[in-house]
């Protein structure tokens, strides 16, 4: 069987991979909060734990892994944007979801195999508060319900900080009802218009951290394989989540290995809503940009390097794909994998390296469309952008490609031609250059903003040229 090996942040050690059960290989990742569309960043650890996802059931079967990923549907954020707009909670959190969904399957992600959402779970997380509480792990006052990290001798641990490190770096949040500033909350009492539930200790919410650790534990059990999100969620979400499921069942050691992905930028700046370079995913494909050009740019960067969101690397994966379509369309796809791929993908998901190979294998189209496969592009036979390739006179490219600009240059002299010819009513020579532009495989079109040019991706744009002379 194929050796994976991923690093663990825990051991901060690459390791090899062996799971606790080969017949249930268990992963856990954390989704998102759902108040609005998911931004660029929010999709990455989407395609990186989707990509291992699909590495673990080449490897153990399709059948025995079990991903979950989380919706967070009760949060401030969702309440204060169901106040701002009038609107109720739930239909707020249920077309959020329908959107990411909707997003992420355009970036070939496949469903997990259970994405619970949090107010499913309030039975399960009200249990393991109680627990904790009488563990002596936790303790009520004034309505919350605090989780006493004092408690739990290795806090800290996974981001490798003290708690005293944690109180001297950390904007904490100092409460009169906490023994110790870094406490954090279990849960919190609700009035108003905010969502509640009824507990032992009156009518609330959870805090965030708890939702994880109560469906992990439903759904995976007290112990799982592998547990995933962005290094942005290391301190304090997942320290919490390990201290609360720790000690709610020592046991169990909750995740063996822990994996985080690096943050995305955008042109080499943090991306952010006040330096204007904030987009959804949604936004992306709006534009344009095929929902496989954002994934081959993600897998472009290893996950644990920051990644660097840029047209030009946009323009190029575009490229290398149309050119891998051309190659496969048609191509019954090899059953066994290339095994530089798997190997490639074993370590440490390396899929910049995965990448490479594939665009190696232009002699072998079987092998590349399996690969791509593999790492989740879709068949040629499914996508249609890459076919033709359409220029308009004044100036607006649909593509990227090299071939694409020197189309443009090369075609606009004969468009202009024909334009002017039609202007004049000189219809002879419009007609004799479509005729002709048709002969070579070259479709024109007048439109409203000028003309509208075809070129289907097996012609070669400097044989048209010549054909016209
Ligand atoms: P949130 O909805 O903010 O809790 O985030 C959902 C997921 O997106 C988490 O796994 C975050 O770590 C991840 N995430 C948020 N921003 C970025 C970013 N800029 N780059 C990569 N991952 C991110
Ligand atoms: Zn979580």
């Amino acid at each position: 069987m194929t050796t994976i090996k991923l690093h663990n942040t825990k051991t901060r050690k690459k390791e090899v991979f062996a799971p606790l059960d080969p017949d249930n290989v268990r992963m856990y990742v954390c989704g998102p909060t759902v108040y609005d569309r998911a931004h660029l960043g929010n999709a990455r650890p989407v395609v990186v734990f989707d990509v291992l996802y699909r590495l673990l059931r080449h490897v153990y079967g399709s059948d025995h892994v079990t991903y979950v990923r989380n919706f967070t549907d009760v949060d401030d954020k969702i309440n204060a944007r169901a106040a701002e707009s009038g609107r109720a909670i739930g239909d707020i959190t249920d077309e959020t979801i329908q959107w990411f969904l909707d997003d992420m399957g355009a970036l070939g992600a496949l469903e997990p195999n259970a994405a619970p959402r949090a107010t499913a779970y309030i039975p399960q997380m009200v249990a393991m508060i109680e627990g904790l509480i009488a563990k002596g792990h936790a303790y009520a006052a004034e309505g919350h319900v605090l989780f006493a990290v004092e408690s739990y001798a290795a806090y800290g641990a996974l981001s490798g900080r003290t708690v005293d490190d944690m109180i001297a770096g950390a904007r904490v949040e100092v409460a009169p009802y906490k023994r110790n500033p870094m406490d954090f909350v279990l849960w919190k009492p609700s009035s108003g218009d905010q969502p509640g539930w009824d507990s032992p200790w009156g009518y609330g919410r959870p805090g965030w951290h708890i939702e994880c650790s109560a469906m992990a534990y439903e759904l995976l059990g007290e112990n799982f394989d592998i547990h995933g999100g962005g290094n942005d969620l290391m301190f304090p979400h997942h320290e919490n989540e390990i201290a609360q499921s720790c000690c709610a069942h020592p046991e169990g050691g909750f995740a063996q290995m822990w994996m985080h992905n690096e943050m995305l930028q955008v042109e080499g700046k943090k991306m952010s809503k006040s330096l204007g370079n904030f987009f959804t995913v949604h936004d992306l494909l709006e534009q344009g940009v095929p929902g496989e050009v954002i994934r081959f740019v993600f897998l472009s960067t290893h996950y644990r390097k920051p990644m660097d969101w840029t047209a030009e690397k946009a323009r190029e994966a575009e490229k290398t794909l149309r050119k891998w379509f051309i190659l496969t369309e048609g191509v019954t796809a090899e059953p066994t994998l290339d095994f530089k791929i798997i190997e490639a993908l074993s370590d440490d998901l390396n899929t910049h390296s995965a990448l490479t190979a594939l665009n190696k294998m232009a002699s072998q189209p079987e092998h590349l469309k399996s690969g791509m496969r593999l790492l989740g592009f879709p068949d040629a036979e499914n996508v249609d952008w890459f076919r033709d390739r359409t220029i308009t006179l004044y100036g607006v490219s649909v593509s990227g490609d090299t071939s694409l600009a020197a189309a443009q240059n090369l075609l606009t002299p004969v468009l202009e031609k024909w334009q002017s010819a039609r202007d004049s009513k000189d219809y002879n020579t419009a007609d004799d250059i479509r005729d002709r532009l048709k002969a070579a495989g070259v479709e024109i079109k007048p439109m409203a903003e000028g003309p509208l040019a075809t070129i289907p991706y097996n012609v070669d744009i400097r044989d048209v040229v010549k054909a016209l002379k």
